[in-house]
């Protein structure tokens, strides 16, 4: 019998497995039925660029149906839950969807860490809409500031999306010559926490030299509906940083939709553990990109990006097809190839493979980022689109 193969989610994990299964299946192997709430894929690692122009989204968002072939069928639904005794994916209008094998890549939420506050009042940055809805509030915000009194906004957690999101910012501030204050706010003791010190300096100096002031190593304990907090106990009061646009992109986190799903994962971030085949505690789900804790030896897992949910999705893919014909599965070990952050129209690189320079900026960098997007965007639909998007990104 045709195994049926269900892949939920259009992201890099996603999107990547759907190509990479339909080159390997063999003709009447599998079937495939593709999920997502959303009939395209979102370039997520580009998204912040829609905070500065929202008319990006046309360069950002793809069509499933430029992505898979026709044998495969598409259904767009938001999965609500997974049977894996009856091994039946349900979507929130009710659509059940049978599977053989099935592959998790629904990506991952924001974590609020229950900070008081923070989730009911700041911008989350996880979608097309959240950073059209961001734009909106810096528009708003500076059409109502003066030059002696700026809208202030507030990113909180120095990370990829911290960094890239106050440097749209800033670039928005500079094209419309707006009343803006951006500060970015990272609990940790440096911006881009846990990386290499060069590179976390030539990212300090970039946001600096676009004018984003940035305040380490503070925590914030509470958000208001126009300020939020650091620190403050019995003895102490506070210290208060007043808003008019708060963006928190300080953690993520697993969907809420796999809390009921049976297969083992991190109590603490929700995301489900996966060996370096991708399977999981059960053998019939498969979990990779930010949804997933997938194995890399030792205690390390892949890191949660694009770079590995691309790489890894190029494996899972095939290994979809390998278990619809029993084939043995192969392991997956993520290669690191650098790392390119943007900071609005200016770029940092490092350890970028094959470049004699550890950390670099300038034309190379932004270069190198652009050709990330397009290679990426030409990859997953055709190389005419990937190079139209070249410009704005
Ligand atoms: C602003 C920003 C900048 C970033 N910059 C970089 C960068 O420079 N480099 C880098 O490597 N990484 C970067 N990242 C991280 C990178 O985007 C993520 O690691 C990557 O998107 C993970 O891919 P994924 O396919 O696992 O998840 P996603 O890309 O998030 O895709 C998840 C998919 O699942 C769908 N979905 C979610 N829940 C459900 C559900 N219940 N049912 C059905 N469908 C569902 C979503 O709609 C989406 O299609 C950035 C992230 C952000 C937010």
């Amino acid at each position: 019998m045709t195994s049926q193969i269900v892949v939920v989610g259009s992201g890099y994990a996603g999107a990547g497995a759907v190509k990479a299964f339909e080159e390997e299946v063999g003709h009447g192997e599998a079937e495939l039925t593709w999920i997502s709430e959303h009939d395209y894929h979102l370039v997520l690692h580009e998204v912040h660029r829609a905070i500065r122009n929202p008319a990006v989204e046309d360069k950002i968002t793809i069509p499933v149906g430029e992505i898979m072939s026709d044998e495969s069928t598409f259904v767009q639904g938001r999965v609500v839950d997974v049977d894996t005794d009856e091994r039946v994916v349900e979507t929130d209008d009710g659509e059940t969807v049978d599977y053989d094998y099935l592959l998790l890549g629904i990506g991952s939420t924001t974590a609020f860490f229950g900070i008081e506050g923070l989730k009911e009042h700041a911008h989350q940055l996880k979608g097309l809409d959240d950073a059209k809805a961001i734009h909106e509030d810096v528009r708003e915000a500076a059409a109502n500031a003066t030059r002696s009194d700026p809208a202030h906004v507030v990113v909180g957690g120095a990370g990829l999306s911290g960094i890239q999101t106050a440097g749209e910012v800033a670039e928005y501030r500079d094209k419309h010559r707006a009343p803006i204050d951006i500060t970015l706010v990272e609990g940790l003791d440096e911006v881009f926490p846990g990386n290499d010190p060069q590179l976390q300096g030539a990212l300090r100096q970039r946001l600096e030299d676009a004018d984003v002031e940035i305040l380490t190593g503070n925590f914030i304990s509470k958000a208001e509906e126009d300020a939020v907090y650091f620190g403050g106990d019995e003895d102490e009061d506070p210290e208060e940083l007043p808003y008019d646009v708060l963006v928190w992109t300080g953690g993520i986190t697993g969907q809420e939709e796999l809390d009921g799903v049976e297969v083992e994962k991190d109590d603490r971030s929700n995301r489900v553990f996966a060996e370096s085949d991708f399977t999981t505690s059960d053998d019939r789900v498969f979990a990779i990109g930010d949804t997933a804790l997938v194995d890399q030896g030792g205690d390390d897992v892949a890191p949660p990006t694009a770079q590995a949910a691309w790489q890894a999705a190029e494996v899972a893919g095939e290994n979809l097809a390998r278990a619809a014909r029993g084939a043995p599965l192969q392991s997956w070990e993520h290669k690191d190839k650098g790392t390119v952050i943007s900071v609005g129209e200016e770029a940092v690189a490092h350890d970028v493979m094959g470049m004699p320079i550890k950390t670099f900026g300038g034309t190379p960098a932004k270069l190198l980022k652009k050709s990330i997007a397009v290679r990426w965007i030409a990859k997953v639909s055709s190389t005419g689109r990937g190079v139209s998007a070249f410009g704005d990104m």
